[in-house]
């Protein structure tokens, strides 16, 4: 493959380059995405959801919330290498990108899949950035084996009655709408009766009980469905044909990039701030050296980042040449979630017993929150990274498609 940008690529990333370069002021920085300002307002204030809204809507007026969706739906019909570079550029400069469950494989599925109407009423709240989706696939006893889902969805009238609990639903308690499984045929065989619903989560009977995970962060949900109606007009797809659009759902979010892309920067950014320690004012206990063992030890993450980011352009290229990526996809999730992993490890061995302190948690007596080292983020990357080789398919699952279709070694 050729690396190099093609004319049209080159001049694209400097239009978005001039674009950060005038409009970006840093409104908001660090890990807002995907659930939308109701989620960092819980977490950083109004203030931060104020200016991650002004953001979102710069990128709105440049049609660059969904840049790659075709111009008819609010994007910008951009190539998916384009899009590419666009998510580079904002990566590099640090701002927000936008994403999350409705952008990234929400969206996509109701536009491969869904009626005139159904565009209608959903797509623009996604492309100005305000809509907010989740996932409701997993349940307390489906995961990988998601066929297996439990959750009834029954028709009565113009309306299907839907009952069971869904588990793990990242950002239920800030979303509008779910894309939600559920078995409309429960004498089919487990792939043949599933159904595929774009639920609105205002309904009666709908109870979202927030989880909070080792970080201390209320992530993900569980999400009970009490004789919960939704109307006919709600259904994507056929009747019983539910689990061909959750694939098509499922080949959206594996052939996500994001995780490369960010890895290479939290791999910078480590970099720069141990060169820091080295060079400025060290943080408390992290000394003015730096350790032969943690000098190799970053080197060997720098080469895994751009090894991540190579997998990525490889999901990319097949993508912009219209063909679907699967082993390869798979490829990149498993590489790219192992990597957050390791990168937070050899964060936390740079910053050494202060890296387990987070400013959130260390009190404001005695100036107490000014110790943690990097304001508290090796010790919240370290905690937030355990769950990245489970959410979305866990590794073992991963490995298992990459040496099946990828290697074409036998299933048994
Ligand atoms: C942070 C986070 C966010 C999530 N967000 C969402 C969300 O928004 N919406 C949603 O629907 N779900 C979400 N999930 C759920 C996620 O998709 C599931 O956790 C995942 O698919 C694994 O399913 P499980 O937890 O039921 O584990 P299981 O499937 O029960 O797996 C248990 C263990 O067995 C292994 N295993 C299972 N099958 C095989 C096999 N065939 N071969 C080898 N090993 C196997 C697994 O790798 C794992 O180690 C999220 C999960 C996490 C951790």
């Amino acid at each position: 493959m050729d690396f190099r940008d093609s004319p049209e690529d080159a001049k694209f990333r400097q239009e978005v380059r001039a674009f950060l370069g005038k409009e970006y002021r840093g409104e908001y920085q660090g890990e807002g995405d995907a659930r939308g300002a109701a989620q960092i307002a819980a977490r950083e204030g109004p203030a931060a959801a104020e200016r991650y809204k002004a953001w979102m809507r710069k990128l709105a007026a440049k049609r660059w919330i969904a840049p790659a969706w075709p111009k008819e739906y609010g994007g910008a019909g951009m190539t998916v290498m384009q899009q590419f570079v666009f998510n580079e550029e904002l990566a590099k400069a640090r701002a927000p990108r936008p994403g999350g469950i409705g952008v990234g494989f929400a969206g996509p599925t109701i536009i491969v899949y869904g009626t005139e109407e159904q565009k209608k009423e959903h797509l623009a709240g996604i492309v100005s950035g305000e809509a907010v989706w989740c996932q409701g696939f997993s349940e307390p006893g489906s995961g990988s084996d998601l066929a297996s889902l439990q959750t009834s969805a029954m028709r009565d009238g113009d309306d299907y009655v839907i009952n069971g609990q869904k588990i793990w639903t990242s950002g239920a308690q800030f979303s509008q709408r779910m894309i939600l499984l559920a078995r409309t045929d429960p004498s089919a065989p487990k792939h043949k009766g599933i159904s595929y619903f774009l639920l609105d989560m205002k309904s009666p009977g709908v109870t979202v009980r927030p989880l909070v995970n080792m970080g201390g962060t209320p992530g993900f949900n569980e999400v009970f469905f009490d004789n919960v109606r939704v109307p006919r007009k709600d259904l994507l797809g056929e009747e019983n044909r539910g689990w061909y659009v959750a694939t098509t759902t499922l080949d959206f979010e594996r052939s996500s990039i994001g995780t490369s892309i960010a890895q290479g920067n939290a791999v910078d950014d480590l970099i720069t701030w141990v060169k820091k320690q080295r060079t400025e004012k060290p943080e408390r206990g992290s000394g003015n050296g730096v350790a032969v063992g943690l000098k190799l030890e970053l080197a060997e993450r720098a080469v895994e980042a751009e090894a991540a980011r190579l997998l990525s352009y490889r999901v990319i290229t097949l993508q912009n040449r219209g063909m679907v990526p699967n082993h390869e996809a798979s490829a990149v999730k498993l590489y790219a979630a192992e990597l957050s992993q390791r990168v937070a490890e050899t964060g936390m061995k740079a910053a050494g017993l202060f890296g387990q302190l987070d400013r959130s948690r260390s009190g404001d007596g005695n100036g107490a929150k000014d110790w943690p080292p990097n304001r508290g983020r090796f010790v919240r990357a370290y905690l937030n990274s355990v769950s990245s080789t489970i959410a979305g398919g866990t590794s073992e699952v991963n490995r298992n498609i990459v040496a099946t279709r990828g290697l074409g070694l036998p299933r048994d």
